[in-house]
């Protein structure tokens, strides 16, 4: 049996080498063999030294070097698809997921023979009352949106199995919400509550803009009510219009005389169906643009050097 551990990077210079000895001493623990895949997504800092440092004193440790940034569900994505273990387990590499939590995971899956052990944050330590707010409301409205229903505050820490592996690597979509698409696939899966800890060093490396693209993601390849919404918008500004004209019409008609021709409502009307008009042609538009994405069918990420593989 063997199990992998996908660990994505990005400028984690202060944080690897802990990440290395925590992870090893609860491989220890295990007693399986393994394989600790870090994946360089494109640094600037001192990682990838630090990592390949690593690698050449433990054949334990594999790395993916990007060319660039591709972002962190790009990093997974190569993890898993390199990936040789019965199971694998994607852990964020600035320890906030604790890898303690690997034990209980492995524990759950062979009880429940589970396909997935997913991880659930009880708790969340050291993160912004913004961070925490946007996530809560993001993971909930999802579900009101989604023909899928997935599992509230559930990041990518997962143990999941062979199974997954592969149904995972057979798809093919370039923008991948993983967290949904493994959720997606069905099996069984079953939750692993643990309290999710503060950074061990170093900040935040998922800003607004990261998060919004992420979570657009996540929103428009799992669900079309946005594009209902849209035509529901549609309906009802055409007739708040109709109404309108029917008023009009009415006051022209009974009261030609008083009849004074508003500058105030010709603004305001114009104002309203121009947000109407922008906003349903910019959900239009963002689905275009990942229809666009996927038409491209460039690669999702390019890695430039392989170590110990
Ligand atoms: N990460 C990555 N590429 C990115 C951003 C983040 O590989 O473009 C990695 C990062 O090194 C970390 C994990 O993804 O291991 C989660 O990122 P972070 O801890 O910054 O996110 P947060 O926990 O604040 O949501
Ligand atoms: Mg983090």
């Amino acid at each position: 049996m063997l199990l992998s551990v996908i660990i994505p990077c990005y400028n984690e210079e202060q944080v690897l080498n802990e990440t290395h000895a925590r992870l090893t001493d609860v491989m220890g623990k295990i007693g399986m063999d393994y394989e600790l895949i870090f994946v360089n997504d494109g640094s600037t800092d001192r990682t990838y030294p630090i990592l390949y440092k690593l690698s050449q004193d433990d054949a334990q440790v594999k790395i993916l070097n990007f060319s660039r940034n591709f972002g962190h569900q790009c990093a997974v994505t190569a993890g898993i698809n390199h990936c040789r273990g019965d199971f694998a387990v994607i852990i964020d590499s600035d320890l906030q997921d604790p890898p303690e939590v690997i034990l209980d995971m492995l524990e759950i899956q062979q009880r429940e023979e589970a396909n997935v052990v997913y991880g659930v944050r009880k708790k969340r330590e050291g993160e912004s009352r913004f961070k925490l707010a946007t996530a809560k409301i993001f993971y909930r409205l999802l579900n009101k949106l989604s023909d899928t229903q997935f599992p509230v505050d559930t990041g990518d820490f997962r143990l999941i199995d062979r199974k997954i592996i592969d149904a995972f690597n057979n798809l093919h979509e370039k923008n991948k919400y993983i967290r949904g698409l493994i959720s997606w696939m069905g099996y069984k899966q079953v939750p692993c509550y643990y309290e999710r800890k503060e950074r061990f060093a170093g900040e935040t490396k998922y800003p607004l803009k990261k998060m919004v693209k992420f979570a657009s993601v996540g929103l428009m390849y799992f669900s079309k009510k946005p594009l209902k919404i849209a035509t529901w918008l549609g309906f009802f500004s055409v007739l708040i219009s109709l109404i309108y004209a029917l008023i009009i019409l009415i006051i022209k008609l009974v009261h030609p005389a008083s009849f004074v021709i508003g500058w105030t409502s010709i603004v305001l009307i114009i104002i309203f169906f121009g947000g109407v008009q922008l906003l349903t042609v910019g959900i239009l538009g963002q689905y275009i643009g990942n229809l666009f994405d996927e038409a491209k069918d460039r690669p999702e990420y390019i890695i430039q050097d392989k170590v110990n593989f």
